[in-house]
């Protein structure tokens, strides 16, 4: 039987203390089962620790585990984007690095991979955070909902698998701030979620800072999507409009009671609250001609910096290179 290769995607960013027992899970996992190999790929985003060290002196010892250094710190989707155009295995499963992943439960979630789902994402029940993060969670819940369609049920989480043909259509997107989820969701509609329990964070704390996170977010709602824009137009129709018929009333009432007193309040009140609107609706537009201008510019998603234990070019040039020797 042919050999099952797994590659773990890690990124890496503040790790130090816990990425060695990430990769001891993983390759102890990964040996009960006859027919599996695996090889790691370890991003890392430019931590400012020593994470990078502690990488190399495994990789030195063990060439499954390849490294890639990227210049800038770019956040966890930039990263992962970064490891996936090197991944060569069938199966690629994304993996935090601070053990927050239940790697015992791989096979479980690689189950549904073998029955006709191409993406499988673990389900965590209760959500071990704090309560500001709960909210952000459910914003970004209810956002990846309406904007990228996502199914109700389905949770979108930190430890998932992907068949290979999804990993590859994902590198077509070239685009800078990448956003994995919607990545997901628009490369196909077979979706699996596996129940499971999350851990809790045994080192350190969160990566993701609030303004980290708040970018996630205007990402995940721009890249995708122009239901914002719609909806800012819809605004714009229905304040209009209600903004022409108050006008209307005002000059029937003056000429109804020719004695009423002009209302500077109530007009301060409407000015306010319209240049308000206005304001947020040319935010939002200036985003997307923002993104467009940087995508037009050639912006990267990341930079790497050095690579150890690749030999083989990235997936995208080798898509390219096809690309190229068809014509
Ligand atoms: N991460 C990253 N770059 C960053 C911040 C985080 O690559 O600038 C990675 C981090 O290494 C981890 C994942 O994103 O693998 C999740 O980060 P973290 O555990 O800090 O976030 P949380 O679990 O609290 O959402
Ligand atoms: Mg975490």
């Amino acid at each position: 039987m042919k050999q099952v290769k797994i590659s773990f995607v890690i990124p890496c960013y503040r790790s130090e203390d816990s990425i060695e027992d990430v990769l001891s899970e993983i390759e102890k996992t990964v040996e009960q089962r006859p027919g599996y190999a695996y090889e790691v790929i370890a991003v890392n985003d430019n931590s400012p620790d020593r994470v990078l060290q502690v990488l190399k002196r495994r990789g030195e010892a063990d060439r499954r585990i390849k490294i890639l250094d990227l210049a800038k710190n770019g956040g966890k989707h930039a990263a992962l984007m970064a490891g996936y155009a090197y991944a060569e295995g069938d199966i690629i499963v994304s993996v935090d690095d601070d053990g927050q992943c239940p790697i015992d439960k791989l096979w479980e979630l690689l189950e549904p991979l073998f029955h006709g789902y191409d993406i499988s994402l673990a389900k965590y029940p209760s959500k071990r955070q704090s309560a500001f993060k709960n909210f952000g969670s459910l914003v970004n819940a209810k956002m990846a909902q309406i904007l990228l369609k996502k199914p109700k049920e389905l949770q979108l989480s930190n430890f998932s698998a992907m068949k290979k043909f999804v990993c590859k259509e994902i590198l077509k997107y070239q685009n800078p701030y990448p956003y994995i989820d919607g990545l997901f969701l628009r490369t196909t509609g077979k979706i699996a979620n596996v129940l499971m329990d999350e851990r809790e964070r045994q080192t350190g704390s969160s990566g993701y800072t609030f303004l980290k996170s708040l970018n996630l977010w205007l990402n995940g709602f721009t890249a995708f999507s122009v239901l914002p824009l719609r909806i800012a137009t819809l605004l714009g129709i229905v304040f209009s409009a209600a903004g022409f018929l108050f006008g209307i009333w005002v000059v029937v009432h003056k000429i109804l009671t020719p004695d009423i007193l002009a209302g500077y309040s109530s007009l301060m009140a409407v000015i306010l609250f319209v240049s308000g609107i206005l304001m947020m609706m040319m935010g939002l537009i200036g985003e997307y001609i923002g993104r467009i201008y940087i995508s037009i510019n050639n912006s990267p998603q990341y930079v790497i910096r050095e690579t150890v234990n690749i030999g083989s070019i990235p997936s995208v040039e080798k898509n390219y290179d096809e690309k190229n020797s068809l014509s």
